[in-house]
């Protein structure tokens, strides 16, 4: 089976590797050269992406921001999984709020400013603090203000309508403001979805994140009562999209309430522990849902985590002394922040993974994980 992928960064690039077992081969489209690369080694294969097309029994994607033309295309060939319509909701925040309205998903109260009068009414319909985030290309907290109360409104309206003022042609960006939710913690799910529409779903995975970028996700037995609220959502949602392969929504829980934060139609960066800590990895899920292939066991082997490693090319060698702890590294040159790889840790007992996660945060240098020891520090005690 030949699958291309719609994007190749880390994400076609851990497909790639997760699947060969099945005699599933991955080419990866850059949509920045054009090219279709081999995902491991990043050499050119074909020169456009007719060629590409033309190769593929399926078409996927690893990321949402794809140009509405390329979707098209891939849409018209029929092999695109999931649809082209499902990608797009996850790379427009206006088209998500309205997905969630319309599977009446409960979210944050918000409303969609594209004018001054809009951000005026926002100013007086919805409660301080407010986030604002840029319906298209924000992600990771780009695109994003916030606002505390009225006296910067003048301000943050001045930097917003710059950024509508310089806006690609053709391009009509828009703002979601959004009451700021005082959660309590940011959890995941990640689930699967076939072309017959059965889904199976990951247990819920907690996030912890440093200056708006995912940091670690921890991954342990859950409340069942959360774990059916969180199903519940992402069935509704899956089934509302007919969408086929992996689908990650994030959520805010409050007390024992989950709001929906936002939705990403691929494999996801919270996802990542799934490698070592279920039965079946998130990347192996998503393909054979593509390929119509029957979804392997989402089940929890044992509790387990993950640690993104960011702007960092090396890590000290000693961290694979400790036990059940893998390093996964995307190939990629160094810059400020990027996602370069990332750690599991997998532990019999969530007090044995807390242990595991403090030798790690002892070895990992502080600079480079700077909220990591405390994170796991307020974990172990939890746990203990
Ligand atoms: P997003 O790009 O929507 O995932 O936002 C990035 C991060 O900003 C989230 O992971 C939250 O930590 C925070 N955030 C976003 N929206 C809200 C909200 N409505 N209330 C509180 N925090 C938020």
């Amino acid at each position: 089976m030949n699958v291309l992928v719609l994007g190749a960064g880390q994400l076609a690039r851990m497909m790639a590797l997760a699947v060969k077992p099945l005699n599933i081969n991955i080419r990866a489209f850059d949509v920045g050269s054009g090219n279709v690369v081999d995902p491991l080694s990043t050499n050119i294969i074909f020169g456009d992406l007719a060629q590409g097309i033309e190769f593929a029994d399926f078409i996927t994607a690893e990321f949402e921001h794809i140009d509405h033309q390329t979707l098209a295309i891939c849409q018209a060939s029929g092999k695109l999984r999931p649809s082209s319509q499902a990608i797009k909701v996850g790379g427009d925040r206006r088209l998500e709020k309205n997905l969630l309205i319309k599977c009446n998903v409960a979210n944050a109260k918000h409303q969609i400013i594209e004018t001054k009068a809009d951000f005026d009414q926002a100013l007086d319909n919805l409660s301080f603090p407010l986030i604002l985030k840029s319906a298209l290309a924000g992600y990771d907290g780009k695109g994003q203000w916030r606002l505390k109360d009225k006296s910067n409104a003048d301000s943050i309206w001045l930097d917003i309508k710059a950024f509508f003022d310089g806006a690609e042609q053709g391009v009509k960006h828009a703002v979601v403001a959004e009451q700021m939710v005082p959660f309590d913690r940011e959890v995941s799910l990640v689930g699967a979805r076939d072309s017959q529409g059965n889904t199976l779903v990951y247990p819920l995975t907690e996030n912890h994140h440093t200056q708006g970028v995912l940091s670690v996700s921890i991954a342990t037995q859950i409340d069942e009562t959360l774990q059916a609220q969180a199903k519940k959502v992402f069935d509704s949602i899956a089934n509302e999209l007919d969408y086929i392969g992996v689908l990650a929504i994030e959520f805010f829980q409050i007390g024992e309430q989950l709001l929906v934060n936002e939705i990403a139609p691929r494999v996801h960066n919270s996802g990542h522990w799934t490698q070592q800590g279920a039965d079946t990895c998130q990347f192996e899920n998503h393909l054979r849902a593509v390929c119509d292939l029957p979804l392997g066991s989402t089940e929890l082997v044992r509790p387990s985590a993950m640690i993104n490693i960011l702007g960092e090319d090396e890590v000290p060698n000693a961290i694979l002394n400790i036990a059940s702890t893998t390093l996964h590294w995307y190939g990629k040159s160094k810059r400020v922040g990027r996602k370069m790889g990332h750690i599991n840790v997998s532990g019999n007992s969530e007090q044995q993974l807390a242990a595991r996660l403090m030798s790690l945060a002892d070895i990992l240098p502080e600079a480079a994980f700077d909220e990591l020891k405390p994170y796991v520090a307020a974990y172990q005690n939890k746990v203990n």
